[in-house]
């Protein structure tokens, strides 16, 4: 007779024939095998699992639905955008190899580039990617990554990536593109050309503000050297995360739709308000829409702090991308560690607001805008 610890522990083995409708979570950190033989047979390639940091159901759930929304032929799950980029970035440069990106890149991937690549003996050179020349004169013979995004925060410069991927062929560089702010459902860039694709799955993929994740597919080759620096440095993604992820993914294409309609009529209609100097929002990214980012300068003589105190229920965070209308305030936030001039350069001032448009109804969300212009 087991006592009463060990029956704790061992009376809870469910049968395996349960189907479930959508996959479960497999919150284990490792997988058990029922012979020596099966154990091998991992080795071998007839069964996927051993051990969670090397390999989950769940995690390559949104690999393989990132992967296909992308049309790409592999993906790879990662901790967080960052993760994913780092892993990129690793799959192909070593100590001594050199990186040209674009110069208006997310801020956490300019400092992980500037910094912490550079520690490794990795350097970067940022170039304004809409200058062709510049890019490919900053090319040596060490470089091995072209990387760019192909819409850009907080400006939404749409990248040209077909040129992009010419120039990286000609170079015999692997192109990478962070697809993060477009999304597969707007953008796919690998049919375009990149090499890797990388995504913060925190922002639309995941879609609900509930969650921390990161993904990239491409080419096999480089997916699975990247898979090894996902698995060797300890990149990967917890089970529960790529589950959150995964069930974002199945609304991915319907919060876009209609988040970007939303976004059309608020960018439409901001465009004609006193109070707001300059509206930014995009008119190439696809025909399915632009996108559910606006950026905005309020004019000089509006009060930006009665902007964000008139919000009603627009909610002031530091990220985007979820279902519910949003906004944040960029030279506080993503661009508060640069100098004075450094924001200058990129456009960044007191008066520039970012706004992520969320899945409620347009005449509501512009509504709530209206009374912030009021109050700004
Ligand atoms: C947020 C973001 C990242 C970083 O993603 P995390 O999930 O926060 O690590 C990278 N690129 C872009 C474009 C982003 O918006």
């Amino acid at each position: 007779m087991d006592s009463f610890n060990t029956k704790a522990i061992h009376g809870n083995k469910l049968p395996a024939f349960i189907q479930s409708k959508v996959t479960p979570i497999y919150q284990t950190s490792v997988f058990s095998f029922n012979s020596l033989e099966e154990m091998e047979g991992y080795y071998s390639g007839d069964s996927p699992y051993l051990y969670t940091r090397v390999g989950n159901p769940n995690s390559d759930e949104l690999a393989n639905v990132t992967a296909r929304l992308e049309g790409a032929p592999a993906g790879a799950a990662a901790s967080s955008g960052l993760g994913a980029i780092m892993a990129a970035v690793l799959a192909v440069a070593k100590s001594g190899d050199h990186l040209v990106a674009a110069h208006d890149v997310y801020g956490g991937t300019f400092y992980m580039l500037k910094e912490e690549l550079a520690r490794m003996g990795i350097e970067t050179s940022f170039v304004d990617f809409e200058d062709k020349q510049a890019v490919e004169a900053a090319i040596r013979p060490e470089t091995v990554i072209l990387y760019t995004e192909s819409v850009t925060n907080p400006f939404l410069r749409v990248e040209n990536i077909e040129e992009m991927a010419a120039v990286a062929k000609k170079h015999d560089l692997v192109f990478i593109v962070d697809n993060t702010f477009a999304t597969p459902y707007l953008v796919q860039p690998y049919a375009l050309g990149a090499d890797l694709v990388v995504h913060s799955a925190t922002k639309y993929i995941g879609g609900h503000s509930d969650v921390s994740a990161g993904v990239l597919c491409g080419k096999e080759e480089y997916v699975e050297l990247a898979r090894s620096r996902i698995v060797n440095i300890g990149l990967n993604l917890s089970p529960f995360e790529s589950w959150l992820a995964c069930r974002g993914a199945k609304t991915l294409g319907l919060r876009m739709e209609r988040q970007s309609a939303n976004a059309q009529k608020a960018a439409e209609w901001l465009t004609s308000q006193p109070k707001v100097k300059k509206v930014f929002y995009p008119t190439t990214v696809s025909d399915k829409g632009n996108g559910a980012i606006i950026t905005i300068h309020l004019a000089d003589d509006a009060d930006e702090s009665g902007f964000f105190r008139s919000l009603g229920w627009i909610q002031l965070v530091p990220s985007l991308a979820g279902v519910e209308t949003t906004v944040s305030w960029p030279f506080g936030t993503s661009h508060r560690a640069l100098s004075l001039e450094e924001k200058k350069a990129v456009g960044v001032s007191e008066k520039t607001v970012r706004i992520s448009i969320g899945i409620e109804e347009a005449a509501d969300i512009i509504g709530q805008l209206e009374n912030a212009l009021a109050g700004a």
